[in-house]
Order: structure tokens, then C-alpha cells, then sequence
């Protein structure tokens, strides 16, 4: 969502409101960087249509709702969920996992986090225990991108592990394989 004024990617929305029948959001958002104000609309069920399997940060609750609902995986960034919010103001990661919408962590500028971050979803106030939340970084991801030969722990797959030891909630990487070697 680039700013149509000079180009920067980082933006807070200060207004969203849904069309009646739930499919348009209408967005007004605010530059962080040349502070401008445009308008955005977001089609979540053509979107689905396309075969997107991928809504990546929603920024409202009602938009990721509509988005898991219609079958996309609502993806969060990882960083988000160990800060406790976003960084920019949008919806935090941890209010979509108590909605039961969180299907995916990631992260680009901090891949440390993914793995932290899938710990401290098991923690919190929601219905995601160990192995649902492990899967926002493995199955989930890993299916949404048509990578059908990882992601979980299952004969004829692909064996890349990670062994951790999690002091409190942060884990420690012990052992890893890739494709059934220890490369770790
Ligand atoms: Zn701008």
C-alpha cells in the first residue's frame, strides 16, 4: 500500500469502514513519512476469487475476519506479536490470534522472531495451544504457499527440524536437520 504521493510503504489508517455487504473496505490512511492523506479500497472476495491464500497484515480486526472466513490465511508480522502491537498503529497481532484469525507469523527484517514469536502465541489469552501456534510458522505457511513437501512432521515429507529448549518463553535453537541431516 504505497503512499501515491512518494512512494514509502509505511502508513497508519486513521478511518476504515466496511461497505454493508461486507466485501469493500474503505481506508483512509496518513503517509508516516509525507503525512498525505489517500483513500484505499480493499475487495476481500474478489481477492479470494483470484486464489490469493494469503491476506497479508490486515490492518483492522473486521478486515482479517472476513479474510480467514472467505479462506485466506490472515499473516501477521512476527516482530508485531513480540512487541505487543504495531508499530505503526494498525491492529495488534495478538488481538487477531483472541479472535481465533491468526494463521501465519512471519517476518522479514527479523527472522529471530518467527520462532519467539510462535512461543509467546502459545502464551497468551487464546485458544492457540503448542502445536496450533508452531503451526502459524510451519503448516500454515508452508501450505498457503503450495510448499506441500514441509511443513509438518510426516512420513514422505521433507525433514527439516528445529530442536529448541525454551528458557521461559524464549527458544533456544539445540539441533537443527535439514532434509534429515543435522546441518546443527
Ligand atoms: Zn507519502
Amino acid at each position: 500500500m504505497k503512499c501515491p504521493y512518494c512512494g514509502e510503504i509505511d502508513n497508519k489508517v486513521i478511518d476504515s469502514r466496511m461497505s454493508k455487504d461486507g466485501n469493500v473496505i474503505r481506508r483512509r490512511r496518513e503517509c508516516l513519512v509525507c503525512t498525505r492523506r489517500f483513500t484505499t479500497y480493499e475487495h476481500i472476495e474478489e481477492s479470494a476469487s483470484f486464489g490469493m491464500t494469503i491476506a497479508e497484515f490486515p490492518t483492522t480486526k473486521v478486515a482479517a475476519i472476513e479474510s480467514h472466513k472467505r479462506g485466506m490465511n490472515v499473516l501477521m508480522g512476527a516482530p508485531n506479536l513480540v512487541r505487543g502491537g504495531s508499530h505503526s498503529g494498525n491492529i495488534a497481532a495478538h488481538e487477531l490470534a483472541r479472535e481465533g484469525v491468526l494463521d501465519i507469523l512471519s517476518s522479514d527484517y527479523y527472522p529471530a522472531s518467527i520462532l519467539h514469536a510462535a512461543f509467546i502465541l502459545e502464551g497468551l489469552d487464546n485458544d492457540y495451544d503448542l502445536p496450533k501456534a508452531i503451526r502459524t510458522v510451519t503448516k500454515n505457511p508452508a501450505n498457503a504457499a503450495k510448499l506441500n513437501d514441509r511443513g509438518e512432521l510426516a512420513v514422505g515429507l521433507r525433514a527439516d527440524l528445529v530442536r529448541v529448549n525454551c528458557v521461559e518463553e524464549f527458544p533456544i535453537v539445540q539441533q537443527v536437520w535439514q532434509q534429515g541431516t543435522r546441518v546443527f
